[in-house]
């Protein structure tokens, strides 16, 4: 199996205005995509990311007005950690700070400062300083400056009871490596392809974490990339063989996907890195209009008219 690193992640909200506005302007991200849940057209699906929505920076969301909250924990992604430059922490604590965003004690993990904070639904999120080098380029923000910005996704941490089948999946099925194991042990670091920032999966075994429920504030899946659409009918053929329970491939309109569930709980995705966000609208003008998979555009007035404004 080709993977690249991580694709998105998807994650659950409540208001999707408090959203759009927390990614958007707190962190200084691009709103790349405004579509609908294709499996459920009356609610959103809000993709933020750098520019042009890179593979490896997206992080998207099905909000739910009123949805009660999660629980993170067990069986799922826990937390969700994006790349800034080493020394940003202490502009983006003060900017915590002033926008009344809930940050965590910061911690220092494989080298790295990470400041845990949490998104309005409590969804757990971390800025990594990395001390690697991340030249992807942020998304131009005039919240942001340049110098601290989010470069896309560093990794994702799954919580789990035992890592071990997870880890038999990452390496034997995926194509991951282990790269770091933390002194403790209840941490271990995997990476594939060129690794780096935006590759990295921790397998985090703590404990004194809760099971995780679903809900507002936690993780849906977590997709993974391919180059091409043949690499993509590879890992299905690979999924497919090693016994584990696939979707059938998906057209996602940016993107095809395809699903199945890693022992320890949690939704995998593998999504191809093309056609991407400008297959129905321009790079400059991103998630001004409604996009919608050919299959929804009979439907385009009805869906825009039960959807709520979000500005
Ligand atoms: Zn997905």
């Amino acid at each position: 199996m080709k993977l690249l690193g991580l694709h998105h992640i998807t994650a659950i909200a409540s208001d999707p205005r408090t959203n759009l506005d927390f990614y958007t302007r707190v962190l200084g991200l691009r709103f790349v995509k405004k579509s609908v849940n294709q499996d459920d057209p009356g609610t959103y699906h809000l993709y933020y990311g750098d520019y042009p929505g890179s593979p490896g920076t997206v992080l998207t969301f099905f909000p739910w007005a009123g949805l009660r909250r999660g629980r993170p924990g067990h069986g799922q992604a826990y937390a969700t950690a994006y790349s800034v430059p080493a020394g940003s922490l202490a502009y983006w604590r003060d900017r915590f700070a002033k926008l009344n965003v809930a940050a965590l004690p910061a911690e220092e993990r494989f080298g790295d400062q990470v400041l845990p904070f949490l998104d309005p639904d409590g969804l757990r999120l971390e800025l990594v300083a990395t001390t690697e080098t991340d030249s992807r380029p942020p998304a131009p923000s005039k919240d942001v400056p340049a110098e601290f910005a989010i470069r896309g996704f560093h990794s994702s941490t799954l919580a789990l009871t035992d890592a071990t089948a997870t880890a038999n999946v990452l390496i034997k099925l995926m194509g991951y490596r282990h790269a770091a194991q933390s002194e403790a042990g209840h941490r271990a670091r995997y990476t594939v392809a060129d690794g780096g920032p935006g590759a990295y999966v921790d397998l985090l075994v703590d404990p004194s974490l809760p099971r995780g429920l679903n809900g507002a504030g936690t993780i849906h899946h977590v997709a993974f990339r391919v180059a091409t659409d043949a690499d993509h009918v590879q890992a299905h053929r690979e999924v497919t063989q090693s016994g584990l329970h696939i979707s059938p491939i998906i057209d996602r309109a940016y993107f095809k996907s395809i699903y199945y569930r890693e022992p320890g709980g949690v939704l995998f995705e593998i999504a191809t890195d093309q056609p991407g966000f400008t297959i129905d609208e321009p790079a400059e003008t991103l998630a001004t209009k409604l996009g919608l998979p050919p299959h929804l555009e009979p439907h385009r007035a009805e869906i825009e008219a039960a959807l709520p404004k979000l500005d």
